[in-house]
């Protein structure tokens, strides 16, 4: 993966903080039919009128064969398909597409109102891992991330969700294996369209819940959400400092979200789900990477049922952190095994595409304008 996204000015703990809101296409009550289960689909056929068998059809055109609209579906009588002409799967343009020589395909996708968003496709030996977005920007602010000098626009709809992952899909002409929410935006800031979409991509895509992480800044109260709904997806933290102070140094919404909060409510999530966290900890040279960083951050995951996945700073331009040396990740990671921590370094893919996530659509957009 590489380096992904985050945020912008706003403050999440903040009431009048971005949270559920839907597409314009949403917004005029033409809800694209991309993202809808199987019943559901079956049940707005039959509210026009057609017979039950229909919906299966139309669920397997959208979901395997790719459907674009509702007119491709030649197995419909052509007086229906004029007459629902006007209802949208949902499906987004391709804006840009950009291969890495590495394989790893980033594209900026146009939604129908205009936006565009950023997708990677990370293929391996044996898997096609899709990064997508749940937001337009990011209101978070993180301060090393590119997303996050953007600012936020607005949350994603479900079906600007799935659409990512069809995208993918259709243009590696392979089945997607994995999703990470690790993309643009903050997804629990998003998090209603989130699990829907989830649920489509789990029973409607066919990816595994246990093939699909989120990951989180970490936002009061919503980790617990997750954790109600008994969710087999895996939760990844974007913890990036050990202690309270850096923490706030680098993500401005930590002040209002303590350390030790936000790890009670993921030793409830792990009590709940029998999940174990994934914590991911930007490896920013001579800032949190020291030996005694390390240390730290060994004590308060001790005993904890996780997982660190240690993330080289991708340098973006509009801050001067370092990348640290092999030798100083290598450091690090041996401190943290040596204190029987389960530790693993994430490999940067893509960089030479458009270096780190965030940034390419920050170009395009400048190019473009
Ligand atoms: N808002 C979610 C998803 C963000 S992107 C979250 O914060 O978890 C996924 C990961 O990429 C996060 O851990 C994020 O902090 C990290 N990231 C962002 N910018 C980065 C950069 N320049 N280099 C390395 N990792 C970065």
């Amino acid at each position: 993966m590489t380096a992904t996204s985050s945020h912008n000015q706003t403050d999440a703990s903040r009431s009048d903080a971005p949270t559920q809101s839907d597409s314009p296409t949403q917004a005029r009550g033409v809800k694209p039919l991309l993202g809808l289960s199987l019943a559901e689909l079956t049940e707005w056929v039959q509210q026009q009128g057609q017979p039950a068998y229909r919906g299966k059809q139309l669920h397997q055109w959208i979901y395997q064969q790719g459907a674009r609209s509702l007119a491709d579906i030649s197995v419909f009588s052509k007086q229906w398909r004029s007459q629902v002409a006007e209802v949208p799967i949902g499906r987004s343009q391709l804006h840009y597409r950009s291969a890495a020589p590495d394989g790893t395909v980033k594209f900026l996708l146009r939604m129908q109102d205009g936006q565009i968003i950023e997708t990677v496709g990370i293929p391996t030996e044996k898997r096609l891992t899709v990064c997508v977005s749940s937001q337009v920007g990011c209101p978070m602010a993180c301060d090393f991330c590119a997303t996050g000098k953007g600012g936020f626009i607005r949350n994603l709809a479900t079906h600007e969700i799935v659409d990512q992952v069809l995208t993918v899909q259709e243009d590696f002409g392979q089945r997607v294996s994995n999703i990470v929410f690790m993309g643009m935006g903050e997804p629990l800031l998003n998090v209603e369209n989130v699990l829907v979409a989830v649920r489509s991509l789990n029973t409607d895509v066919g990816i595994g819940q246990r093939s699909i992480t989120i990951s989180t800044v970490g936002i009061p109260g919503h980790i617990r959400r997750l954790a109600d709904q008994h969710l087999q997806a895996t939760l990844a933290i974007s913890l990036h400092a050990p202690n309270q102070a850096l923490r706030e140094q680098l993500i401005p919404s930590a002040r209002h979200y303590p350390l030790s909060a936000l790890l009670e409510e993921c030793r409830d999530y792990v009590k709940q789900t029998g999940r174990r966290v994934t914590f991911e900890y930007i490896l920013l040279g001579n800032l949190n990477d020291r030996p005694e960083h390390a240390d730290e951050l060994a004590q308060e995951l001790h005993g904890f049922q996780s997982h660190v996945n240690l993330i080289p700073y991708n340098p973006i331009k509009e801050v001067d952190y370092e990348r640290p040396t092999p030798r100083r990740i290598q450091a690090f990671v041996k401190a943290l095994q040596d204190r029987h921590i389960a530790v693993s370094v994430r490999r940067s893919r893509g960089l030479e595409a458009d270096a780190a996530c965030g940034q390419l659509r920050a170009s395009q957009i400048k190019i473009s304008a």
